[in-house]
């Protein structure tokens, strides 16, 4: 079709067109291919390889957006057109998206021509044809679009029962590095055909993000079972039957997190999506391979973590407002003297008063504030420490490393950096690392425990006991001091077993050159009990709580005791 018009006025079109533009899914363009100027919809911009919306040299830049193998078929049809051999402007061919990869489209252009019948401009719409499509080509499944408009559909199903099961592959990203894209695609579509198997008429299955597979079932027959959780233990059974019969060499597993609604529910759609997905984040998080339906008290739990999170951040920014170190004493058994102390954050917030570091430090790892916090916990002990080994040379300060300043920032930098300013002998500092399956992690975490080594750091293990406890092991990882966990002290003169394991940590640690710290010594009887053991240094209650830097000055610093 051609049409003409009295006043051919490009400017004018524009702006019709971006108007136009915005009421649809479709990119609409007018080209003035006399002079070679070109007008999109704004939308275009964001999705494709475009800088402007509208734009001179047109020729040229549409060559640059057109993927290379289709360019002689869109230039030959553009030359066509404007010496009158071809009629009209059809064609699918592919854009190169702004990511880099190319979206078929389907283009079509009608011609406006003057008076004097010359073609001046071509306008149309440009459609991407994957949008058209609500079938994913890889699972076969419905695509997340279509998910989105049945589930506006569902504000007006005025009565429905239901429930939304959300399906991730756990191990995803492992299977497409270690085995390609193609066999991630093969795991995806057989998960689907699992998922399929199972649901059959019950439900609507579609492709979600990524890994991810969302079901929407209406008309959940509530009876003894929760309905979600057993569609979700039958599909994770087909899983496996699967692998197994297609006899992959790979294995992968399956968590579920669901959310229900209700007919009596004011707006069920709404939300519906993020609560499945939160009960998925959570059965991720809580060893996957698993299923968890969405519970509104967690969700607020959740909800004050960031929210105590965002004050962590905000603390940090104002300074470390509302931080501060603790120190607890540790003493030195055969010299009988507080000759140590190990520094214990802590951290006060008007809204929640003071938190408990088992609550707060793994908000700050999550964050990654802990780097930030974590240099200045070195500085702040480093400094205190400096003043404090003026009543003993000996004196010395444990520090507590996370596993995340260690693989995450420049640690050894960061504690070089603090010795030289403050001018800090070595000797007079110990870093605590807990002892974790990370510690396993290999060859970085091995170099970076070397460099502490060589620069003469002392390391020490935490928490002994509770984790991997290989003191071989921990010898060849150059630690200088093994603490044995509170747990193993607790009960120690009630349960002979915890005595022996205590006595042979310690007899093994001394034979490997180790020192040997027992924590969570409380009464008097346990003292009494370990010190026949021959540890090197005890720190518990029964000797002192942490206490702030004052306290500790005043009330312990180098102090002498009996015992
Ligand atoms: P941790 O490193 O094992 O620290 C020892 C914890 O045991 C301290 O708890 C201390 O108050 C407590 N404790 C000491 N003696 C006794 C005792 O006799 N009985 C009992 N029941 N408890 C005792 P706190 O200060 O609450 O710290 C808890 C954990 O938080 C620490 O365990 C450590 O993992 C972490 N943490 C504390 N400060 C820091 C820090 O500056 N950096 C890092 N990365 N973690 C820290
Ligand atoms: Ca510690
Ligand atoms: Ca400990």
């Amino acid at each position: 079709m051609q049409g003409r018009l009295e006043n051919l006025d490009f400017e004018h079109f524009n702006q019709v067109f971006t108007l136009l533009g915005r009421t649809t899914d479709d990119y609409l363009f007018i080209f003035d291919l006399e002079k070679d100027v070109y007008a999109i919809s704004e939308t275009a911009v964001e999705q494709f390889a475009l800088t402007e919306s509208r734009f001179s040299d047109a020729t040229r830049i549409l060559k640059g957006v057109c993927h290379p193998d289709d360019w002689s078929m869109l230039e030959q049809n553009i030359a066509g057109i404007r010496n009158k051999t071809i009629k009209e402007h059809n064609l699918e061919y592919r854009w190169m998206s702004k990511k880099g990869f190319p979206v078929w489209i389907s283009c079509r252009g009608q011609l406006i021509l003057d008076n004097s019948g010359r073609i001046r401009y071509m306008v149309g719409r440009i459609t991407e044809l994957g949008r058209k499509n609500p079938i994913d080509n890889v699972t076969e499944l419905y695509r997340e679009v279509r998910f989105r408009s049945d589930l506006s559909e569902l504000k007006s199903l005025a009565k429905k029962n239901g429930y939304l099961l959300q399906i991730g592959i756990d191990n995803f990203r492992e299977i497409n590095d270690k085995y390609g894209k193609e066999m991630g695609n093969e795991v995806l579509f057989s998960v689907a055909e699992s998922i399929r198997e199972c649901v059959k008429e019950k439900g609507t299955v579609y492709r979600m993000d990524g890994d991810e597979m969302a079901i929407l079932v209406l008309e959940a027959p509530f009876g003894e079972e929760e309905p979600a959780r057993k569609l979700y233990h039958e599909i994770r059974s087909q899983v496996d039957i699967m692998i197994s019969k297609k006899g992959y060499q790979l294995f992968y597993t399956i968590s579920g997190g669901s959310a229900y609604f209700y007919q009596a529910d004011e707006d069920k759609a709404s939300s519906l999506m993020e609560k499945a997905e939160f009960a998925l984040h959570l059965a991720k998080q809580r060893g996957r391979n698993t299923y968890i339906a969405y519970d509104e008290e967690e969700y607020k739990l959740f909800v004050e973590r960031l929210d105590m999170q965002e004050k962590l951040r905000q603390s940090v920014m104002d300074g470390f407002k509302g931080f501060k170190l603790y120190y607890q004493p540790i003493v030195n058994i055969e010299k009988k003297k507080i000759l140590g102390a190990e520094a214990l954050l802590r951290w006060s917030h008007e809204k929640f008063g003071m938190v408990s570091p088992v609550e707060f430090i793994p908000l700050l790892e999550e964050s990654g504030l802990i780097i930030p916090v974590g240099r200045w916990i070195i500085k702040t002990a480093m400094n205190q420490c400096k003043k404090w080994k003026e009543a003993d040379e000996d004196f010395r300060i444990n520090i507590n490393l996370s596993f995340i300043q260690i693989k995450k920032s420049n640690i050894i930098s960061d504690i070089d950096d603090c010795m030289k300013e403050l001018d800090f002998d070595s000797r007079n500092v110990l870093f605590e690392i807990t002892e974790s399956g990370e510690l396993e992690e290999g060859y970085m975490t091995k170099r970076i425990l070397e460099s502490f080594q060589r620069r003469k750091l002392n390391l020490g293990i935490d928490d002994f006991g509770t984790g991997y406890s290989n003191l071989r092991y921990i010898k060849e990882m150059m630690f200088d001091l093994v603490k044995i966990d509170r747990e193993f002290i607790k009960n120690i003169t009630q349960s002979q077993y915890d005595y022996l394991v205590v006595k042979q940590f310690t007899e093994l640690s001394h034979s490997l050159n180790l020192r040997v710290c027992y924590e969570g010594v409380e009464t008097y009887e346990d003292l009494q009990c370990v010190l026949q053991l021959k540890p090197d240094y005890i720190q518990g209650f029964y000797f002192a709580k942490p206490v702030t830097a004052e306290v500790f000055e005043k009330d312990y610093l180098c102090n002498e005791l009996e015992f």
